[in-house]
């Protein structure tokens, strides 16, 4: 079974929109960056994810309360800010840990109330004139490039059973993108179909294994975790066409500090 690409995409929200419900959600849950709590976001290496991230981190700043003796902290506060960069953005099962997010929970200033606020977006590019997963034209690009290029250049090693990787972050992704490519019984479809039904499948197998692992963070730490995650549509684009990349949220939820999981 393929991925309803249309429902997918009509699902898509643009940054400021992304924002503008992680703003209300940060209202629900007291969230106060940089006071009670620390950004993490989780995402792919690719350079056009640096773009999101930045994005991101600029829209949140709006919401920031301003400081009332000098405007710089707005920036202070903000930077407290957690990047994590996984091949595909994806928090392989058994391979990463709640470990690697003990620093960010360590650092969050107020520690009676503290949360994490966490954002975790797998990516797949979308050439909107070809119609196509799986590529986009990047910025002062003439032709289309893969992406997520981790992610779909070991599909291909996968399917045309070639050797995988050396080191050892890709050959990890390489041996869970097998067992997802197993698992849901992925086969090639036009138009990069299945690239999209890959990169979803990819993020959600993930969900239970992380679940878990930020259950263990929170009760360990005391800490609530609030956590959103979805996939990242890197949209073609030329120079008119600026911040038109887009996120489908797949997965919302909180985990209390007693490790009580509700979905949000
Ligand atoms: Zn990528």
């Amino acid at each position: 079974m393929g991925v309803d690409h249309k429902e997918f995409l009509n699902k898509a929200v643009f940054i400021p929109d992304l924002c503008e419900q992680i703003k209300v959600i940060m209202e629900r849950y007291n969230i106060d960056l940089g006071r009670n709590a620390i950004l993490v976001i989780i995402t792919c290496l690719d350079d056009q994810c640096t773009t999101v991230i930045e994005y991101i981190k600029r829209e949140l700043r709006k919401f920031h309360p301003k400081s009332s003796s000098k405007d710089d902290d707005n920036i202070i506060h903000i930077e407290k800010f957690y990047g994590m960069r996984l091949f595909g953005g994806i928090f392989i099962p058994e391979i990463k840990t709640y470990e690697s997010l003990l620093p960010a929970a360590h650092h969050i200033p107020e520690k009676e109330k503290g949360n994490l606020l966490i954002l975790n977006f797998s990516h797949i590019g979308y050439d909107y004139e070809k119609k196509h997963f799986g590529k986009l034209v990047r910025y002062g690009h003439i032709n289309s490039t893969h992406a997520c290029g981790a992610i779909k250049s070991l599909y291909e090693r996968i399917i045309n059973k070639k050797d995988m990787p050396i080191d050892a972050d890709l050959k990890a992704l390489s041996n869970y993108l097998q067992e997802i490519v197993k698992t849901y019984n992925i086969k090639k479809q036009t138009n990069g179909l299945d690239i999209l039904q890959l990169t979803i499948k990819a993020y959600e197998h993930q969900i239970p294994w992380l679940k878990g692992q930020l259950k263990e963070l929170s009760l360990l730490d005391r800490i609530n975790i609030i956590y959103i995650g979805g996939i990242e549509i890197d949209m073609s684009k030329t120079c008119e066409e600026m911040n038109k990349d887009k996120v489908v949220i797949i997965e919302k939820f909180i985990i209390d500090n007693t490790g009580t999981v509700e979905i949000i």
